[in-house]
C-alpha cells in the first residue's frame, strides 16, 4: 500500500474528476493522499475532502508563492488545525524562484508569513509541509531560529522543536543533510523519475529510508511514463518505484516503509479500517 503525502484535490483541474480519482487510487493500492491547502480562503475546500472520504486527510496553511490572499495569523491556522482530519500545517516555507523585479529583500513577508506557521506548527503540535525552492538558506535559517533548534535564540522555549517534511525535494546534497540532521523527513516527487534528474537522483541515494516520503504533489509533475499530463495519487507507486530503483530496494520495501514514515509524522492520521 501506498500514501501520497501531498497533493492537490481541491484544484479546479482534479475536482471534478473526484470520483475517477479515488478509484483509480484504490486501483493503484495507494491507500491515503494527503490533501494540501495553499491559501485560507480554499482551506475549506480541501477541509471538506478529507471530512468527506476516509482515505484523504487534510492540512492548513498559505503557500508562499500566493499573493493578494488573506495574511492567516497564528490563531487562525490553530483554529484550522483543531479542525477533525486536519493533521499538518502548510505548505509554508519561501520560494525566491520567481522574484521577478524584486530582490530578496523584497520578500520579507514571505519570511513572515513562514514564521506565523512554525509558530502555530510549535503550539499544535503538528508537522510542518515545508515548501523551499531557490531559498535554502532562509529556509534553514529561519526554520533553526524560530523552530527551537536555536536554544538562544528560541522565541518559545517550553515548546517542543518543528518538526515535518520538506516537500518536492529538489534542492541540494548539502541541504537534504541539514534537513535530515533537524529530525525533518523528505519528501521526493515525480521529478526523480525525469531523465535530466540525474544530481537529484544522488540525493535521493543519500537519504535514508526511515526519512524518506513520496507524494505527487499533483495535478502537476507526473511522474514518467506520465510526464506532461495529468497527475493524480494514483501515480504515487511510479516515484516508489524510482525510489526503490535508486537505492536498490525492492518495491514492497519502499511501498512499506514510505508508508510507515508517513503515519509517523503524521500520527494524527488514522487510516481506514479496511487499511489497518
Ligand atoms: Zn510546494
Ligand atoms: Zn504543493
Amino acid at each position: 500500500m501506498y500514501i501520497d503525502s501531498h497533493c492537490h484535490l481541491d484544484f479546479a483541474e482534479l475536482r471534478t474528476l473526484l470520483p475517477d480519482v479515488l478509484a483509480a487510487m484504490q486501483q493503484a493500492q495507494v491507500g491515503g493522499a494527503l490533501c494540501i491547502s495553499t491559501t485560507m480562503e480554499t482551506f475549506p475546500a480541501v477541509l471538506e475532502l478529507a471530512q468527506q472520504h476516509p482515505q484523504l486527510w487534510a492540512t492548513v496553511g498559505v503557500h508562499p508563492d500566493n499573493e493578494g490572499v488573506h495574511e492567516p495569523t497564528v490563531a487562525e491556522l490553530l483554529a484550522g488545525a483543531q479542525q477533525p482530519r486536519v493533521v499538518g500545517i502548510g505548505e509554508t516555507g519561501l520560494d525566491y524562484y520567481r522574484l521577478g523585479e524584486r530582490s530578496v529583500a523584497d520578500m520579507a513577508w514571505q519570511r513572515e508569513r513562514f514564521r506565523v506557521h512554525i509558530r502555530a506548527a510549535r503550539r499544535c503540535g503538528l508537522p510542518l509541509v515545508i515548501h523551499t525552492r531557490a531559498a535554502a538558506d532562509d529556509t534553514l535559517a529561519i526554520l533553526k531560529e524560530e523552530g527551537g533548534f536555536v536554544p538562544g535564540a528560541d522565541p518559545t522555549p517550553e515548546l517542543p522543536p518543528a518538526r515535518g517534511v520538506f516537500h518536492c525535494f529538489t534542492e541540494s546534497a548539502e541541504l537534504a543533510q541539514a534537513v535530515l540532521e533537524l529530525g525533518f523527513y523528505i519528501s521526493f516527487s515525480g521529478i526523480i523519475t525525469f531523465r535530466n534528474a540525474a544530481e537529484l537522483r544522488q540525493v535521493v541515494s543519500l537519504v535514508p529510508l526511515e526519512r524518506c516520503l513520496i507524494e505527487t504533489d499533483s495535478p502537476y509533475l507526473a511522474p514518467t511514463p506520465h510526464r506532461g499530463k495529468l497527475n493524480t495519487p494514483a501515480y504515487v507507486p511510479h516515484v516508489a518505484q524510482q525510489l526503490a530503483a535508486t537505492k536498490g530496494l525492492s518495491l514492497s520495501q519502499v511501498a512499506q516503509a514510505t508508508t510507515a514514515n508517513f503515519l509517523r509524522l503524521f500520527s494524527a492520521v488514522s487510516l481506514p479500517l479496511e487499511l489497518t
